[in-house]
């Protein structure tokens, strides 16, 4: 039950879909959820009138969104059509903007990649402006008729409404309005959310099937940072300002390996982010290989059973089951996903985070799942073009 707040329900008047919208979503979702399927077995499962059905596959069809593959067995009459999502069709200019680089990709409704191209990100804004703004306008250029989208992914907050990148701290950057330049420049409608909402939003659509049905659930994105992102009833809950979610921030104890990219050292992300886990690995160690030691390197050596890299990562993985605890505690949710470079790792971290879980949750709610991503070592890339096929995908209603 949601309480009904005038002020916003005059705003849902005014851009209510139609039923025909909502139908189309529908009938998008079933193509995409349970392909090859028939124009007849939708018209069956969601009770629409078979030319109702017809004229929206008709409608996808035209828009390049979805395609017949052959035909299927009869159950009595004619052969039925077989239907999925058409891969090979640019939808979505996915714009990802880490700390160290910034990757571009044209990509089709299955969150396939076309095309990808990746610049080391400066901190001089001017510059990354011009050269985003000139990449993403090439690649609408040279894919226009398209039904195109741009999603944008920043280690930041930003504005949904304003379509305002209000504030990246690693750069210092503050209200860049790379949205409105894009949709000037392109003519092309513009999404841009903060790093870890995204992937929260990637792991919702194109995440493990056990992650994809649940529908309240945390995403932890481990990476220089710590990020996460809240999904409830299979929405990313982004707060006041689009602020949610900073759980990196929240105190764990004293005297972290690093100091927090907020300044204090008693952070979560001081403990356990990447950072930490180098800085554990180095510290009497040999420092003058920090630098060129990362995150990659421990793992291999973890993987070939170096001790010292073993302890690290098993120490590591405990500051992370007390952070996830903590949220399993605020939240309850279904599921806690784990997602970054680390989970490389997840056989020998998974026994010490889960740990944590159980010990500090009563056991008649123990029922969280913690569970790897499945979206692999650049979880952001597909972060950034989820903002926009989950746009595509998902009800405005
Ligand atoms: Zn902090």
């Amino acid at each position: 039950m949601k309480k009904i707040y005038l002020s916003k329900a005059k705003n849902q008047i005014a851009r209510h879909n139609t039923i025909r919208d909502i139908n189309r979503q529908i009938v998008l979702n079933y193509v995409r959820v349970r392909s090859p399927i028939s124009r007849a077995e939708i018209a069956r499962e969601t009770s629409l009138q078979r030319s109702t059905v017809s004229a929206i596959v008709d409608d996808l069809q035209s828009l390049g969104y979805i395609e017949e593959i052959g035909t299927g067995d009869s159950t009595g009459g004619r052969k039925p059509t077989l239907l999925q999502l058409k891969t090979g069709t640019p939808v979505a200019i996915g714009v990802d903007i880490t700390p160290r680089e910034t990757t571009i990709v044209l990509a089709d409704l299955g969150g396939n990649l076309l095309q990808k191209e990746t610049l080391p990100t400066s901190p001089d804004l001017e510059y990354m402006n011009e050269q985003i703004l000139t990449r993403v306008k090439a690649l609408a250029d040279a894919n226009e008729g398209h039904d195109l989208e741009v999603g944008i992914s920043i280690p930041g907050i930003a504005d949904q409404i304003t379509n305002t990148v209000l504030y990246v701290p690693y750069f210092q950057w503050v209200n860049w309005d790379i949205g409105h330049q894009i949709t000037r420049a392109t003519s092309l409608p513009v999404t841009i959310d903060n790093d870890a909402n995204a992937v929260a939003l990637a792991e919702l659509w194109f995440g493990a099937e056990e992650v994809k049905r649940t529908r309240n659930f945390i995403m932890v994105m481990i990476s220089e940072g710590i990020g996460t992102g809240i999904v409830i009833d299979g929405e990313v809950y982004r707060g006041e300002n689009g602020a949610a979610g900073e759980f990196g921030h929240m105190y764990v104890g004293e005297n972290a390996p690093v100091v927090c990219s907020c300044g204090r050292q008693d952070c979560w992300e001081a403990h356990a982010s990447e950072k930490a886990v180098i800085r554990r690995y180095l510290t009497n160690g040999n420092d003058s290989r920090s630098g060129m030691f990362d995150m990659d390197h421990l793992l291999r050596l973890a993987e070939n059973g170096e001790e010292r890299a073993t302890s690290i990562l098993k120490e590591t993985a405990n500051y992370l089951g007390i952070g996830i605890s903590n949220l399993i505690i605020g939240f309850s949710p279904q599921a806690v996903v784990v997602s970054g470079r680390i989970v490389k790792a997840w056989d020998l971290i998974k026994d010490d985070i889960q740990a944590f879980g159980r010990r500090s949750i009563r056991q008649e709610l123990s029922g969280t799942q913690i569970l790897p991503s499945a979206l692999g070592d650049t979880p952001t890339i597909l972060g950034s073009i989820s903002l926009v096929l989950a746009r595509k995908f998902a009800s405005a209603s």
